[in-house]
Protein backbone atom coordinates (compact mmCIF):
# COMPACT_ATOMS: atom_id res chain seq x y z
CA UNK A 1 0.00 0.00 0.00
CA UNK A 2 1.60 3.17 -1.16
CA UNK A 3 1.79 6.01 1.89
CA UNK A 4 -1.10 8.20 2.22
CA UNK A 5 0.01 11.68 1.42
CA UNK A 6 -1.90 14.58 2.88
CA UNK A 7 -4.36 15.78 0.74
CA UNK A 8 -3.93 19.56 0.50
CA UNK A 9 -6.34 21.95 -0.79
CA UNK A 10 -4.70 25.03 -1.52
CA UNK A 11 -7.09 27.72 -1.22
CA UNK A 12 -6.71 30.58 -3.71
CA UNK A 13 -9.27 32.55 -2.86
CA UNK A 14 -7.54 34.07 0.44
CA UNK A 15 -4.02 33.48 0.27
CA UNK A 16 -3.22 36.98 0.04
CA UNK A 17 -5.40 37.24 3.62
CA UNK A 18 -1.99 35.22 4.86
CA UNK A 19 -0.76 39.07 5.47
CA UNK A 20 -3.58 39.79 7.52
CA UNK A 21 -1.06 40.03 10.20
CA UNK A 22 0.20 43.07 8.62
CA UNK A 23 -1.64 45.84 10.08
CA UNK A 24 -4.18 46.88 7.77
CA UNK A 25 -5.86 50.51 7.46
CA UNK A 26 -9.06 49.39 6.45
CA UNK A 27 -11.58 49.24 9.56
CA UNK A 28 -11.66 45.91 11.45
CA UNK A 29 -15.52 45.26 11.31
CA UNK A 30 -15.61 41.83 13.35
CA UNK A 31 -17.98 42.85 15.57
CA UNK A 32 -20.61 43.71 12.50
CA UNK A 33 -19.95 40.63 10.52
CA UNK A 34 -20.28 36.86 10.54
CA UNK A 35 -18.91 33.95 8.53
CA UNK A 36 -21.56 30.86 7.65
CA UNK A 37 -19.04 28.10 5.40
CA UNK A 38 -21.07 25.31 4.55
CA UNK A 39 -23.55 25.75 7.49
CA UNK A 40 -21.09 26.46 10.61
CA UNK A 41 -20.27 29.67 11.45
CA UNK A 42 -16.50 30.44 11.47
CA UNK A 43 -15.25 31.85 14.88
CA UNK A 44 -12.61 34.22 14.55
CA UNK A 45 -11.84 34.19 18.22
CA UNK A 46 -9.41 37.37 18.62
CA UNK A 47 -8.65 37.76 15.35
CA UNK A 48 -9.95 40.73 13.73
CA UNK A 49 -11.64 41.28 10.05
CA UNK A 50 -11.15 43.81 7.84
CA UNK A 51 -13.29 45.77 5.21
CA UNK A 52 -11.37 47.48 2.78
CA UNK A 53 -13.67 49.84 0.50
CA UNK A 54 -16.41 46.89 0.84
CA UNK A 55 -13.70 43.73 -0.06
CA UNK A 56 -13.88 41.87 3.19
CA UNK A 57 -10.51 40.35 4.41
CA UNK A 58 -10.72 37.13 6.79
CA UNK A 59 -7.31 35.55 8.67
CA UNK A 60 -6.69 32.59 7.03
CA UNK A 61 -5.92 30.26 9.47
CA UNK A 62 -8.69 31.09 11.93
CA UNK A 63 -10.97 30.65 8.97
CA UNK A 64 -9.99 27.23 7.94
CA UNK A 65 -9.12 26.14 11.65
CA UNK A 66 -12.31 27.03 13.16
CA UNK A 67 -14.11 24.45 10.54
CA UNK A 68 -11.84 21.88 11.53
CA UNK A 69 -9.14 22.60 8.94
CA UNK A 70 -5.80 21.66 9.36
CA UNK A 71 -3.52 24.65 7.85
CA UNK A 72 0.10 24.21 7.09
CA UNK A 73 2.62 27.08 5.66
CA UNK A 74 5.12 26.26 3.21
CA UNK A 75 7.98 29.05 3.84
CA UNK A 76 9.73 27.99 0.87
CA UNK A 77 7.01 28.38 -1.29
CA UNK A 78 5.24 31.02 0.31
CA UNK A 79 1.94 28.89 0.04
CA UNK A 80 -0.64 28.02 2.46
CA UNK A 81 -2.28 24.48 2.32
CA UNK A 82 -5.45 23.99 4.27
CA UNK A 83 -7.08 20.33 4.36
CA UNK A 84 -9.38 18.22 5.53
CA UNK A 85 -8.43 15.92 7.92
CA UNK A 86 -11.57 13.56 8.07
CA UNK A 87 -11.01 13.53 3.93
CA UNK A 88 -10.08 10.75 2.79
CA UNK A 89 -9.96 11.56 -0.85
CA UNK A 90 -8.32 14.23 -2.62
CA UNK A 91 -11.85 14.72 -5.09
CA UNK A 92 -15.59 15.08 -4.69
CA UNK A 93 -16.38 11.95 -6.57
CA UNK A 94 -13.77 10.00 -4.94
CA UNK A 95 -14.91 10.67 -1.77
CA UNK A 96 -18.32 10.04 -2.42
CA UNK A 97 -17.33 6.25 -3.37
CA UNK A 98 -15.61 6.12 -0.15
CA UNK A 99 -19.03 4.76 1.99
CA UNK A 100 -19.06 2.29 -1.26
CA UNK A 101 -16.41 1.04 -0.94
CA UNK A 102 -16.54 0.24 2.89
CA UNK A 103 -19.67 -1.44 2.41
CA UNK A 104 -18.14 -3.94 0.09
CA UNK A 105 -15.71 -4.63 2.93
CA UNK A 106 -18.86 -4.86 5.00
CA UNK A 107 -20.05 -7.83 6.51
CA UNK A 108 -23.44 -7.66 5.15
CA UNK A 109 -21.50 -7.36 1.37
CA UNK A 110 -20.03 -10.76 2.04
CA UNK A 111 -23.53 -12.35 3.40
CA UNK A 112 -24.85 -10.77 0.40
CA UNK A 113 -21.74 -12.93 -1.69
CA UNK A 114 -21.94 -16.29 0.24
CA UNK A 115 -26.52 -15.70 -0.09
CA UNK A 116 -25.50 -15.56 -3.89
CA UNK A 117 -23.76 -17.86 -4.75
CA UNK A 118 -25.45 -20.40 -2.41
CA UNK A 119 -28.33 -19.70 -5.04
CA UNK A 120 -26.25 -20.16 -8.04
CA UNK A 121 -25.25 -23.60 -6.64
CA UNK A 122 -29.09 -24.10 -6.21
CA UNK A 123 -29.80 -23.05 -9.53
CA UNK A 124 -26.81 -25.52 -10.89
CA UNK A 125 -28.67 -28.32 -9.27
CA UNK A 126 -32.05 -27.82 -10.71
CA UNK A 127 -30.17 -27.50 -14.02
CA UNK A 128 -28.59 -31.25 -13.79
CA UNK A 129 -31.51 -32.47 -12.98
CA UNK A 130 -33.56 -31.06 -15.98
CA UNK A 131 -30.70 -31.56 -18.40
CA UNK A 132 -29.66 -35.19 -19.38
CA UNK A 133 -25.88 -34.16 -20.20
CA UNK A 134 -24.33 -32.40 -17.61
CA UNK A 135 -20.89 -32.05 -20.39
CA UNK A 136 -23.27 -28.99 -22.05
CA UNK A 137 -24.11 -27.51 -19.59
CA UNK A 138 -22.05 -23.83 -18.94
CA UNK A 139 -21.72 -21.22 -16.44
CA UNK A 140 -20.57 -17.72 -17.87
CA UNK A 141 -19.02 -15.45 -14.68
CA UNK A 142 -17.84 -12.19 -14.91
CA UNK A 143 -14.29 -12.03 -13.11
CA UNK A 144 -13.65 -8.52 -10.86
CA UNK A 145 -16.13 -7.89 -8.04
CA UNK A 146 -18.09 -11.28 -9.14
CA UNK A 147 -15.48 -14.12 -8.32
CA UNK A 148 -12.02 -11.56 -7.38
CA UNK A 149 -12.08 -9.05 -5.18
CA UNK A 150 -11.23 -5.45 -6.59
CA UNK A 151 -11.97 -3.54 -3.17
CA UNK A 152 -8.37 -3.79 -2.51
CA UNK A 153 -7.63 -1.75 -5.82
CA UNK A 154 -10.48 0.93 -5.18
CA UNK A 155 -9.04 1.39 -1.29
CA UNK A 156 -5.53 2.54 -3.16
CA UNK A 157 -7.07 4.36 -5.62
CA UNK A 158 -9.37 6.19 -3.13
CA UNK A 159 -6.39 7.17 -0.98
CA UNK A 160 -3.75 8.04 -3.21
CA UNK A 161 -3.81 6.06 -6.29
CA UNK A 162 -4.68 6.12 -10.20
CA UNK A 163 -7.16 4.51 -11.81
CA UNK A 164 -4.60 3.14 -14.57
CA UNK A 165 -4.66 -0.54 -16.21
CA UNK A 166 -0.91 -1.06 -14.87
CA UNK A 167 -1.87 -0.01 -11.17
CA UNK A 168 -4.32 -2.63 -11.64
CA UNK A 169 -2.78 -5.11 -12.88
CA UNK A 170 0.12 -4.86 -10.10
CA UNK A 171 -2.76 -4.94 -7.58
CA UNK A 172 -3.84 -8.37 -9.16
CA UNK A 173 -0.95 -9.94 -8.48
CA UNK A 174 -0.33 -8.65 -4.61
CA UNK A 175 -1.08 -10.79 -1.90
CA UNK A 176 -4.51 -8.45 -1.58
CA UNK A 177 -6.54 -9.77 -4.38
CA UNK A 178 -8.51 -12.69 -2.90
CA UNK A 179 -11.81 -14.86 -4.39
CA UNK A 180 -15.12 -12.96 -3.13
CA UNK A 181 -16.81 -15.68 -0.76
CA UNK A 182 -18.17 -18.70 -2.04
CA UNK A 183 -16.79 -17.98 -5.75
CA UNK A 184 -13.95 -20.50 -5.92
CA UNK A 185 -16.45 -23.26 -4.19
CA UNK A 186 -19.45 -22.73 -6.99
CA UNK A 187 -17.11 -22.76 -9.85
CA UNK A 188 -15.50 -25.77 -9.40
CA UNK A 189 -18.60 -27.27 -7.91
CA UNK A 190 -19.92 -26.56 -11.43
CA UNK A 191 -17.21 -28.16 -13.13
CA UNK A 192 -16.56 -31.23 -10.15
CA UNK A 193 -20.39 -32.07 -11.29
CA UNK A 194 -19.73 -32.51 -15.25
CA UNK A 195 -20.57 -28.56 -16.34
CA UNK A 196 -17.97 -26.20 -17.82
CA UNK A 197 -17.47 -22.34 -16.14
CA UNK A 198 -16.43 -19.68 -19.05
CA UNK A 199 -15.21 -16.49 -17.90
CA UNK A 200 -15.88 -13.54 -19.33
CA UNK A 201 -14.08 -10.40 -18.47
CA UNK A 202 -13.20 -6.85 -20.11
CA UNK A 203 -9.36 -7.15 -18.57
CA UNK A 204 -7.21 -5.67 -21.28
CA UNK A 205 -4.97 -8.44 -22.93
CA UNK A 206 -2.07 -6.60 -21.13
CA UNK A 207 -3.54 -8.33 -17.58
CA UNK A 208 -3.92 -12.07 -19.62
CA UNK A 209 -0.94 -13.73 -17.46
CA UNK A 210 -1.44 -12.26 -14.61
CA UNK A 211 -5.54 -13.19 -14.86
CA UNK A 212 -4.17 -16.48 -15.53
CA UNK A 213 -1.52 -17.06 -12.69
CA UNK A 214 -3.31 -15.57 -9.90
CA UNK A 215 -7.00 -17.36 -10.60
CA UNK A 216 -4.98 -20.68 -10.87
CA UNK A 217 -3.20 -19.70 -7.27
CA UNK A 218 -6.63 -18.54 -5.74
CA UNK A 219 -7.87 -22.44 -7.24
CA UNK A 220 -10.45 -21.62 -10.00
CA UNK A 221 -11.05 -24.30 -12.26
CA UNK A 222 -10.63 -24.22 -15.98
CA UNK A 223 -8.17 -20.90 -16.32
CA UNK A 224 -7.31 -21.43 -19.77
CA UNK A 225 -7.08 -19.27 -23.41
CA UNK A 226 -10.56 -21.83 -24.16
CA UNK A 227 -12.48 -20.66 -20.93
CA UNK A 228 -11.06 -17.37 -20.32
CA UNK A 229 -12.59 -14.05 -23.09
CA UNK A 230 -10.76 -11.45 -21.78
CA UNK A 231 -11.55 -7.92 -23.81
CA UNK A 232 -9.59 -8.28 -26.76
CA UNK A 233 -7.68 -4.80 -28.60
CA UNK A 234 -10.55 -3.53 -30.31
CA UNK A 235 -13.07 -5.41 -28.89
CA UNK A 236 -16.20 -3.34 -27.94
CA UNK A 237 -16.93 -3.64 -24.14
CA UNK A 238 -19.99 -5.38 -24.83
CA UNK A 239 -19.73 -8.83 -23.83
CA UNK A 240 -22.03 -10.38 -26.16
CA UNK A 241 -20.53 -11.21 -28.98
CA UNK A 242 -18.63 -13.39 -26.54
CA UNK A 243 -21.21 -15.05 -24.74
CA UNK A 244 -22.95 -15.72 -28.41
CA UNK A 245 -19.44 -17.56 -29.21
CA UNK A 246 -19.65 -19.97 -26.21
CA UNK A 247 -23.51 -20.53 -27.42
CA UNK A 248 -22.22 -21.44 -30.78
CA UNK A 249 -19.98 -23.96 -29.51
CA UNK A 250 -22.87 -25.95 -28.77
CA UNK A 251 -23.14 -24.97 -24.74
CA UNK A 252 -26.88 -24.69 -22.87
CA UNK A 253 -25.83 -21.40 -20.68
CA UNK A 254 -27.81 -22.17 -17.73
CA UNK A 255 -26.62 -19.20 -15.30
CA UNK A 256 -24.32 -16.24 -16.30
CA UNK A 257 -22.77 -14.08 -13.30
CA UNK A 258 -22.05 -10.57 -12.62
CA UNK A 259 -22.14 -7.35 -10.80
CA UNK A 260 -22.92 -5.00 -13.66
CA UNK A 261 -25.45 -5.56 -15.92
CA UNK A 262 -23.81 -6.04 -18.96
CA UNK A 263 -22.69 -9.08 -17.84
CA UNK A 264 -25.77 -10.98 -18.41
CA UNK A 265 -27.26 -8.64 -21.54
CA UNK A 266 -27.18 -5.70 -24.27
CA UNK A 267 -30.82 -5.36 -23.29
CA UNK A 268 -29.82 -2.65 -20.20
CA UNK A 269 -29.08 0.40 -22.05
CA UNK A 270 -27.16 2.66 -20.22
CA UNK A 271 -26.91 5.64 -22.72
CA UNK A 272 -30.74 5.63 -22.15
CA UNK A 273 -30.37 6.43 -18.33
CA UNK A 274 -31.81 5.11 -15.10
CA UNK A 275 -35.54 4.55 -15.71
CA UNK A 276 -34.63 2.98 -18.87
CA UNK A 277 -32.36 0.15 -17.02
CA UNK A 278 -34.81 0.50 -14.25
CA UNK A 279 -37.54 -1.02 -16.42
CA UNK A 280 -35.23 -3.54 -18.80
CA UNK A 281 -34.79 -4.73 -15.10
CA UNK A 282 -38.62 -5.22 -14.63
CA UNK A 283 -38.95 -6.75 -17.88
CA UNK A 284 -37.20 -9.58 -16.88
CA UNK A 285 -37.70 -10.05 -13.48
CA UNK A 286 -38.11 -13.78 -13.48
CA UNK A 287 -34.60 -14.26 -14.40
CA UNK A 288 -32.95 -12.60 -11.75
CA UNK A 289 -32.04 -15.22 -9.09
CA UNK A 290 -33.25 -17.96 -11.57
CA UNK A 291 -30.58 -17.45 -14.92
CA UNK A 292 -28.79 -14.56 -13.77
CA UNK A 293 -27.12 -14.18 -10.84
CA UNK A 294 -26.09 -10.60 -9.51
CA UNK A 295 -23.86 -9.49 -7.17
CA UNK A 296 -23.58 -6.11 -5.37
CA UNK A 297 -21.12 -3.11 -6.40
CA UNK A 298 -21.83 0.06 -5.14
CA UNK A 299 -18.59 1.58 -5.74
CA UNK A 300 -18.64 1.28 -9.87
CA UNK A 301 -20.30 -0.07 -12.61
CA UNK A 302 -23.12 0.89 -15.59
CA UNK A 303 -25.31 2.58 -12.89
CA UNK A 304 -23.21 5.07 -12.32
CA UNK A 305 -22.48 5.99 -16.22
CA UNK A 306 -26.44 5.71 -16.60
CA UNK A 307 -27.00 8.70 -14.04
CA UNK A 308 -25.06 11.20 -17.24
CA UNK A 309 -26.18 8.49 -19.43
CA UNK A 310 -22.49 7.86 -20.20
CA UNK A 311 -21.95 11.01 -21.79
CA UNK A 312 -18.03 11.14 -21.28
CA UNK A 313 -17.51 14.68 -21.95
CA UNK A 314 -19.63 15.85 -19.08
CA UNK A 315 -17.57 17.94 -16.33
CA UNK A 316 -17.43 17.02 -12.70
CA UNK A 317 -19.84 19.55 -11.89
CA UNK A 318 -21.70 18.64 -15.05
CA UNK A 319 -22.12 15.07 -13.69
CA UNK A 320 -23.08 15.73 -9.87
CA UNK A 321 -26.01 18.18 -11.27
CA UNK A 322 -26.63 14.95 -12.85
CA UNK A 323 -26.60 12.69 -9.45
CA UNK A 324 -28.27 15.46 -7.72
CA UNK A 325 -30.87 15.55 -10.11
CA UNK A 326 -31.76 11.88 -9.37
CA UNK A 327 -32.67 12.81 -5.61
CA UNK A 328 -34.92 15.19 -6.84
CA UNK A 329 -36.93 12.98 -8.60
CA UNK A 330 -37.57 11.00 -5.72
CA UNK A 331 -38.60 14.12 -3.58
CA UNK A 332 -41.47 13.94 -1.75
CA UNK A 333 -41.61 16.63 0.59
CA UNK A 334 -41.22 19.68 -2.23
MG1 LIG B 1 -17.33 -6.98 -12.72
Amino acid sequence: MKNIKKRRLLVFLIVFVMATTVVFAAPVISDTIKVNFQGKDVDFGEMNIYNDDGRIYVPYRQFFESIGYDVEWDDTTKTAFAFDPLRISDSVDREQKVDAALWQLSAEARACFWQSFNLATLRFDQALEEYEDADNLAVIADVDDTLVDGVMFTADVLQDGEWSGAAFGESLASDACLPLPGAVEFMNYVVDNGGTVFYVTNRDPSLREVTYSRMEEMGFPMVDEDHVFIREEGMASSKESRRQGIVEQGYEVVMLLGDNLEDFSDLFPVTEGVTARRDAVDDMKDQWGDKFIVFPNAVYGDWEKAIYKYDKTKTLEERMADKKAIFDEYKYNQ
